[in-house]
């Protein structure tokens, strides 16, 4: 078997959705799993909702149109759109009843976009003489944690997830994004997750091949609306992917490669608008370039967090316990840096406001807290550059050249990355001077 997962952008319209059906009609030999995230923008509708309910304004109307119109564009009963509708506008009345979004009722909220384009895909299907089977991952034993908004799947949920989907009737048309927890509510594997999804339900599967697609020419060496420059590239090794998308590649989920690089399997990333190109082929071992590094990435909106102790404690404990109270708020960190009496932490802004105010409250227990926002981290990535010298250089001389000052830098022992801190305005700038530097450069 195969998964095909195919990105919001890849469902945004009827004939984006009949591409999709032409694409999985041509792998059936293959016996194609479908995992689908919701239509383009419609997370977003989802978030705007649950943000006006939590003010009052109960508007299911934009989901619900949209919904409404692609269904009758793609000739497919809209019946089942209705009763979906119903229940989002009742859990959003209830937001603002109690006038309350906790993240449990975000996901529950989000979980609509996800459940209406499964159905929605598998109907299409269905009409365009391909049978198919909707299926929500919930249902099926895609169990999780409790981290709602970045849930992690738990162990041992492979043998019922695959029990279901070869159960399905024709293609099993499979909800992206999300999961349950133990005690039942339905939680999200964080924004884009539905690219992780695929990669579960794949290991679950022991699939032959996860093909990921979605709306450019596979991983390429930049972001190709930052600079249009970038070029497609042809193969990544599994650490390089997951590097690239930890820090911003949004055309993979961060944790993508975990559940295929467990099970061996390869990754294939895809562009639906140029099917035949070969895209991008993520395996285990990695294949070097004629350049200084394969890709450069960004990250927007993270926050840099310095906290100086008031000399008590020495920079080994500061560190330690800094991260340890950011992790039981749930909070990750994607940088650190020490000195004698203070400790620089990078993390980014996808917890709620509260929950930063909280871990803020909480570090000013160990010393002096000061927080920078509007940051981003624009970052290199290769095994091209393990055991060169000079390549941090090269890379600094190029920022200083385009006037960026870098307010942290970070290799990570594996050499195959070097990250920096900057100013949130100068992504593009930053991006384009760096991408520059990689194209240019022939070892
Ligand atoms: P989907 O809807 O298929 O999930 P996403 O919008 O999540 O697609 O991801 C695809 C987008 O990722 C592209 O449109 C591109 O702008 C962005 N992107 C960022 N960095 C890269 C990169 N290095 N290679 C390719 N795409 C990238
Ligand atoms: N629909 C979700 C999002 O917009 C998940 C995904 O698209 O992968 O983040
Ligand atoms: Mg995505």
């Amino acid at each position: 078997m195969i998964v095909m997962k195919f990105g919001g952008s890849s469902l945004a319209n009827a004939d984006k959705i009949r591409t999709v059906i032409d694409l999985v009609r041509r792998e059936l030999d293959r016996y194609p799993a479908v995992v689908v995230s919701a239509h383009g923008g419609t997370t977003d509708k989802l978030l705007f909702a649950a943000r006006a309910a939590l003010s009052g304004k109960v508007d299911v109307s934009a989901v619900e149109k949209f919904h409404l119109d692609l269904a009758r564009s793609l000739g497919v009963d809209p019946s089942p759109i209705a009763p979906m509708i119903e229940q989002l506008s009742k859990i959003l009345q209830g937001v603002s009843l109690v006038d309350e979004l906790s993240p449990r009722t975000l996901d529950h909220i989000m979980s609509f976009g996800e459940r209406l384009s499964a159905m929605m895909v598998a109907s299409a299907m269905n009409a365009a003489g391909l049978p198919a089977t909707s299926l929500n991952s919930f249902e099926i034993g895609l169990r999780t944690d409790s981290h709602h908004g970045h849930a992690s799947p738990l162990s041992d949920i492979d043998a019922d997830i695959a029990a279901a989907v070869r159960a399905a009737r024709g293609v099993a048309v499979i909800t992206g994004f999300l999961g349950r927890d133990p005690k039942g509510n339905i939680t999200t594997l964080g924004r884009s997750g539905s690219d992780f999804s695929a990669s579960i339900v794949g290991a679950a599967l022991q699939a032959t091949e996860i093909q990921i697609w979605t709306d450019v020419n596979g991983v390429m060496t930049a972001d190709p609306s930052i600079d249009s420059r970038a070029e497609n590239l042809p193969v990544l090794s599994f650490t390089e992917a997951s590097e690239l998308a930890y820090y911003g590649a949004e055309v993979l989920h961060p944790s993508t490669l975990v559940p295929a690089l467990r099970k061996g399997i390869p990754v294939r990333v895809l562009n639906t608008t140029k099917p035949q190109d070969p895209g991008t082929l993520i395996v285990h071992s990695p294949v070097l370039t004629q350049r200084m590094a394969k890709s450069v990435v960004y990250k927007e909106d993270v926050v840099l967090i310095h906290i100086a102790s008031p000399r008590l404690m020495s920079a080994a404990r500061l560190l330690s316990s800094s991260i340890e109270r950011l992790a039981t708020h749930g909070v990750g960190v994607h940088l650190a840096a020490t000195s004698e009496a203070t400790v620089s932490m990078v993390t980014d802004r996808s917890y709620s406001p509260e929950v930063l105010e909280s871990v803020l409250e909480d570090l000013g227990r160990l010393g002096n807290v000061t927080a920078e926002t509007g940051k981003a981290i624009v970052c290199v990535v290769g095994a091209e550059m393990q055991g060169k010298a000079g390549t941090a250089g090269r890379i600094l001389a190029t920022l200083g050249d385009a006037g960026i000052t870098a307010r942290m830098i970070s290799q990570s022992a594996s050499e195959i990355n070097i990250a920096l801190v900057i100013d949130g305005t100068e992504i593009s700038r930053a991006v384009c001077a760096l991408h520059g530097l990689l194209l240019c450069n022939r070892e």
